[in-house]
């Protein structure tokens, strides 16, 4: 075992802390990963908090991963010591069913290993004495078919978010079609909303970016946004009623998504990627407009490598704010407020 370097929060109410866990060594298909630094998901805020329920303690949160490849396994073909690489939200899962053959395992009928908050697999599935711990870590083995390869070009602390915010905004804009001509909306200019209106333009589409604090308009129209509107205006509601063909809804607390509904075009889709408390639906807003509601789920790893190879093409990368890992508490309430320019990554140096 490799005793690792780590923060942890003991319980629901507790603080992150220095905390130590061990890494297994690597394995025949295994690689080692020496983490350079680590984004911060409001996931990661949901978990920690247990707002979603289940949290498994302690946890070491954490899953947009970068660093370099330290140690390889003695049947590891992908990877060689050096490579610069990545490892976003789920570390294994169990190949076989139809989610996995088809490239997308966040969906794994068995369950994918989610990076931390989850359990390790063996023979006989997730093993519940073996717990993941996440990125807020000096280093991290994984399974050489879990590793994204970033590409040359997009520097190592922007890169980092890309593993979760990244993916899980390619992912529906790809999807749904993002492409010269649509009028799109990215709702929420936080970590991911800011990685959806850059990819979003990107792909050429129209950007409108909705949001709840007046004060990101400058911001919105240089992240490449070609219209902003502030949700607070009474009236922003009823002026931008229609106006949408898609809507990518990235908001972390609850709102009311029957009002953004009527933001949509006829045979419009809204995509849910914020994941609040339950909030209330009618079937009006859908019905009168024929309109769809769907959701979204980070991204396979085939479609994760896709997106970094986009960002790569198009000069796509996170805005940061790097941070020490033991500003990290401060940094959660921050994001609570809606106050982060647009994704805190750790200097995992910090840890060393
Ligand atoms: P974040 O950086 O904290 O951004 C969330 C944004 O939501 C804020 O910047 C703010 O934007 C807006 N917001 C916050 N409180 C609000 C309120 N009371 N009313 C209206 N808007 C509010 O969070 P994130 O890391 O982007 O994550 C966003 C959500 O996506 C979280 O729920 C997270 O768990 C979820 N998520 C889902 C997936 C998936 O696969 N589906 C993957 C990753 C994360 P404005 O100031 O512009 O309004
Ligand atoms: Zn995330
Ligand atoms: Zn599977």
């Amino acid at each position: 075992m490799l005793a690792t370097p780590a923060y942890a929060v003991a319980d629901a109410k507790a603080k992150l802390a220095p905390f130590s866990i061990d890494r297994r060594e690597p394995g025949p298909h295994d690689v080692l990963i020496d983490i350079a630094y680590c984004g911060v998901c409001h996931s990661d805020i949901h978990q920690v908090r247990d707002e979603w329920g289940g949290s498994i303690f302690p946890m070491v949160p954490g899953h947009e991963i970068v660093g370099k490849v330290s140690k390889v396994g003695s049947a590891v073909k992908k990877w060689k010591q050096g490579d610069v690489v990545g490892i976003g939200c789920f570390v294994d899962s169990c190949r076989e069913c139809e989610a996995c053959k088809s490239g997308e395992e966040q969906f794994c009928s068995k369950g994918m290993s989610v990076t931390y908050n989850g359990y390790e697999r063996d023979a006989n599935g997730l093993n519940k004495s073996k717990p993941t711990y996440g990125g807020y870590s000096t280093g991290v083995t994984v399974n050489e078919d879990y590793v994204l390869r970033i590409p040359v070009g997009i520097p190592l602390d922007r890169a980092a978010p890309l593993l979760c915010a990244g993916i899980t905004t390619y992912s529906p804009l790809q999807r749904f079609g993002a492409k010269k001509g649509h009028k799109i909306a990215v709702v929420g200019l936080g970590g991911l909303g800011h990685m959806g209106v850059k990819i979003a333009h990107a792909m050429g589409a129209h950007v409108t970016v909705l949001s709840h604090s007046p004060n990101k308009r400058d911001d919105a129209l240089k992240l490449g946004a070609d219209d902003f509107i502030a949700t607070k205006d009474p009236d922003a509601f009823t002026k931008n009623a229609g106006k949408f063909d898609f809507i990518l809804d990235t908001v972390s607390a609850q709102h009311d998504y029957n009002a953004y509904l009527q933001l949509l075009k006829r045979d419009g889709t809204m995509c849910l990627v914020g994941l609040p408390d339950p909030t209330p639906l009618s079937a009006g807003p859908l019905i009168m407009g024929r309109r769809k509601l769907a959701g979204s789920l980070i991204g396979g790893i085939k479609e994760t490598q896709e997106m970094l190879d986009f960002c790569a093409k198009h000069g796509v990368a996170s805005d940061i704010e790097l941070i020490p890992i033991d500003h990290i508490n401060e940094a959660y309430e921050r994001m609570v407020k809606g106050d982060v320019r647009y994704r805190f990554v750790i200097d995992i140096a910090s840890l060393k």
